[in-house]
């Protein structure tokens, strides 16, 4: 593979420079190519004149493009509009061109065009993308290119505008020339092509973490419940002004998903609290604050550098979020990228967003930088080595980077207090509430239960049963304390079980000892008793492994209207003690 680039100016310019080139490559040269055409010019009668000039210079070669906030050519800023050539010198290396319009076809019929599409072209190995800024979520979109064969690598970038702050952008190809609200996709593939592709953030986490708590699209509402706004306004003191878009861009969100970090950069803050990002984040996120920190991007760029420079690439493909080239500052937008130029020629362009395929996911990124690298034929013997970045940068480790690092270490620290906090606070809430010998509910739980159950009476009634061991004093003689236990924990067992098999909303405490106390909600005292001599029944024909079967009494009543939780209680307590007076081992109802 071999590159080439022509900087437009003017038509006779390209005109002429195209000309020379076409006849090299009619010298025997260049038989199978393609074009890519980065233009920072929105104008479409612009792009359409470039497009004419190779259209009628190459008719028969493929060509995609797209606008930028930025163009790169060799790990440099270019021109304004650059061209592209890249030239195939093997023949088995083969390409082929889409461009779908948002407009007339949804992006589910789109995906699975493009999944059909790779099915029938076994050969394909890369799918390359521009894409203009999609007006929502592009998850369905990645989605969606999920089915695509495994093996086949995606990446691409979405197209951006010198402004990028700005909705505007395009994208033109040969397929179906210049459109506001389309996708273009280059396959490529072949025997002899060989395709590898990376992303480097180098942003890192900093402080707490948030939950997201309310999202729309790329609308970030709420972040643990408080308008998403406030966050940047508390934590870093960013205010509600023009600026915000250029002071929250050092500080995207950063989250995990489908096994991949992502970034996303608020780019405007609304009246309403809420903050519009670059993408969208789903409800359910737990995303943190994250910063550039300059250190961790050289690291980064000097450990991915090196796998990019093994693989031996003829070329790359840079797709660098605009945001990236804001970071690094208007002196140096492409000083991050620079140990790439060693390895290889190079275009690419800054991007609105930037796509890479990871773990067989696609994910749309921001704040991200993509790099495919392509090769045809196998690896030459010798292996070039990338030079690492400027190690100047790293020597002085700033001292914005320890703070920060300060900071983060402290909120784990403290995000696992939490939780430690969080868990041994459940296990006390559990403890106030749960019996420790039965796992039923304690009197203290049931009783605040049947209050609550008594102030809803109007709307729902309610019935109460009461039960409690015959002579059990007997058990605990005959058998010792231990296998008592066994026998009320027995009786614990059946009224569980009772309460999930015949209904669902029954509470069953342990009111002392070996007497018990059920709440049936909305239940009449018919059935009530009913359900009290199943477990009469129940538990005596219950074996224990040292004690033989036992008895219990049980009262019943309805609560009325007029009820105290005393009258109340008095009442099943006297049904119970009905019972036990009249021979125990029955139920009698109040
Ligand atoms: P009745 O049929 O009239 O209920 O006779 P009873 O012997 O069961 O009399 P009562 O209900 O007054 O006695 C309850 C006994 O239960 C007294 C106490 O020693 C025993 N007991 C209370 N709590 C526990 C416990 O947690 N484990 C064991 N094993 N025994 C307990
Ligand atoms: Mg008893
Ligand atoms: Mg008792």
């Amino acid at each position: 593979m071999k590159q080439f680039q022509f900087d437009y100016s003017d038509s006779e310019t390209l005109n002429k420079k195209l000309s020379e080139f076409k006849e090299w490559c009619d010298s025997g040269n260049g038989a199978k190519k393609i074009f890519q055409i980065y233009s920072e010019e929105l104008e479409p009668e612009c792009i359409r004149e470039v497009c004419d000039i190779i259209e009628k210079m190459f008719p028969n070669t493929l060509y995609m493009g797209c606008s930028t906030s930025g163009n790169i050519i060799d790990c440099q800023l270019s021109g304004r509009i650059t061209i592209v050539c890249t030239v195939f010198e093997l023949p088995s290396t083969q390409v082929q061109l889409y461009q779908y319009d948002l407009s007339k076809q949804s992006v589910d019929d789109i995906t699975k065009t493009i999944v059909k599409e790779t099915e029938s072209n076994p050969w394909v190995k890369a799918m390359e993308m521009f894409f203009t800024i999609p007006e929502q979520s592009s998850t369905q979109f990645c989605e969606g290119l999920k089915n695509v064969r495994q093996d086949i690598q995606i990446f691409g970038g979405v197209a951006c505008s010198d402004d990028i702050t700005s909705d505007a952008s395009c994208v033109f190809s040969k397929a179906a020339g210049f459109s506001e609200k389309s996708i273009i996709v280059m396959f490529y593939g072949g025997d002899d092509f060989y395709v590898d592709s990376i992303k480097v953030t180098g942003w890192k986490p900093l402080g707490r973490k948030f939950h997201v708590t309310k999202s729309k699209g790329s609308v970030l509402q709420e972040l643990d419940g408080i308008p998403a706004y406030d966050v940047y306004h508390k934590y870093l003191n960013i205010k509600n002004d023009e600026n915000f878009f250029y002071n929250t861009l050092e500080f995207p969100l950063f989250y995990e998903h489908n096994d991949t970090t992502i970034l996303r950069t608020p780019v405007a803050s609304n009246a309403d609290g809420s903050i519009t990002v670059t993408s969208d984040i789903d409800v359910g996120s737990v995303v943190r604050i994250s910063y550039g920190d300059p250190g961790t991007i050289v690291d980064s760029i000097r450990h991915d550098s090196k796998k990019i420079a093994e693989f031996q690439p003829d070329l790359l493909h840079i797709f660098s979020c605009a945001a990236r080239r804001t970071f690094w500052t208007s002196k140096e937008p492409t000083y991050e990228i620079q140990p790439f130029k060693e390895i290889s020629p190079s275009c690419g362009f800054f991007s609105h967003g930037e796509f890479l395929r990871t773990n067989g996911n696609l994910n749309q990124h921001n704040v991200t930088l993509v790099i495919a690298a392509m090769r045809e034929g196998e690896k030459k013997a010798s292996v070039s080595s990338a030079v690492s970045p400027d190690e100047n940068i790293m020597s002085k480790v700033p001292l914005v980077s320890r703070l920060a690092t300060f900071i983060s270490v402290t909120s784990l620290e403290l995000e696992e207090i939490n939780q430690q906090l969080a868990l041994a606070n459940e296990k006390l809430k559990t403890a106030a509430i749960i019996d420790g010998l039965t796992g039923l509910y304690n009197r203290r739980e049931i009783q605040a239960q049947i209050e609550d159950a008594l102030a809803n009476i109007k709307k729902e009634r309610f019935c109460l049963i009461m039960l409690d061991i015959d002579n059990f004093k007997q058990v605990n003689d005959t058998y010792g304390h231990q296998e008592g236990d066994t026998v009320i924990v027995g009786l614990a067992d059946i009224l569980r079980n009772e309460q999930t098999a015949y209904m669902q909303k029954v509470s069953s405490g342990r009111w002392g000892g070996e007497e018990f106390m059920m709440l049936l909600h909305d239940t009449d005292v018919s059935s009530a008793s009913f359900i009290a001599d199943l477990i009469r029944r129940c538990f005596a024909n219950t074996n224990f492994p040292s004690v033989r079967p036992q008895t219990i009494s049980l009262g019943v009543t309805q609560a009325k209207e007029e009820d105290t939780i005393d009258t109340l209680c008095t009442r099943v307590d006297v049904a119970l003690y009905t019972a036990k007076k009249n021979g125990k081992n029955q139920v009698i109802t109040r």
